[in-house]
Order: structure tokens, then sequence, then C-alpha cells
């Protein structure tokens, strides 16, 4: 493993963010598969889940994208298609965002790592989750 330490700034961490990859490194793939991580980076070493359930705020961005995309799609398709009924447009417009999910849920722990780390650049707040993986990875 390449042990980078130089963090990413400005329009690098935008685009970085946009292709889901390492918020310090701007390189290593957030995600190995669809739903498998990568953790902790493979360019740099940067840890993802810093503590158990961390990925538990990841919901709150699933949340948020999941009523954008029905709320906001109810009402284009409502004006689009004003002689459906409304449960037919709900129907219509759930099994979309069903087949949207592999996308929200990468999207939504991506945004999760971006979201926290930009409050808390530092491995100050490591739990010790963190701070075990941490002296797994130097001995590996
Ligand atoms: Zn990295």
């Amino acid at each position: 493993m390449n042990v980078q330490r130089k963090e990413v700034h400005g329009w690098r961490k935008w685009f970085a963010f946009l292709r889901n990859r390492c918020p310090r490194c701007g390189q290593g793939r957030i995600f190995a598969g669809q739903f498998q991580m990568n953790d902790p980076c493979p360019v740099c070493g940067l840890i993802f889940q810093r503590e158990e359930g961390y990925f538990l705020g990841s919901m709150y961005f699933g949340y948020m994208f999941g009523c954008l995309f029905i709320g906001g799609g109810f009402f284009l398709l409502s004006w689009l298609l004003p002689t459906w009924n409304d449960y037919a447009i709900v129907g219509v417009i759930v099994g979309v965002y069903l087949l949207l999910v592999p996308f929200v849920f990468r999207r939504s722990r991506s945004s999760w790592i971006y979201f926290d780390r930009w409050g808390c650049l530092g491995d100050v707040s490591d739990g010790a989750y963190e701070k075990a993986a941490k002296l797994n990875a130097q001995h590996d």
C-alpha cells in the first residue's frame, strides 16, 4: 500500500466526491463492488468506517435523496401527466427509485464520509475500531 497523506482540496475534492473516491487522497476507490467497500483506502490507507455503526449516518442522506426523488418526481409527473391517477404516478416513481437503490446506497455512504470528514479532518475523533484497524494495517 502506497501511503499518501496529502489531502486534496478545492475542485479536486468535488471531482473525487462525484467519482466516489477517497476524501483524503482523491484517488482510492471507496467501493470495491456494487455494495462492497474498500476499507481502508487502497491508496492512502484512510479508514472509511471510523467506528462501529458509523454508516448509520448515511441513512440520513439516503432518506434525503429518496424524499427529493420521490417528492420531486411526483410533482414533475403530476404536471407532465395530468390525466394519470396519483397512485399510478407514485407506483411508477417508486418502481424507478427501487432500480436506483444501488446508486443511492453508494452516494449516501460517500456523502456521509465526506460530510463527516468535512466536520473533522483529522484523526482526533477516531474511535476504538479505527484505532485498532490502524494498528492492524501497520502490522500488515
Ligand atoms: Zn485515500
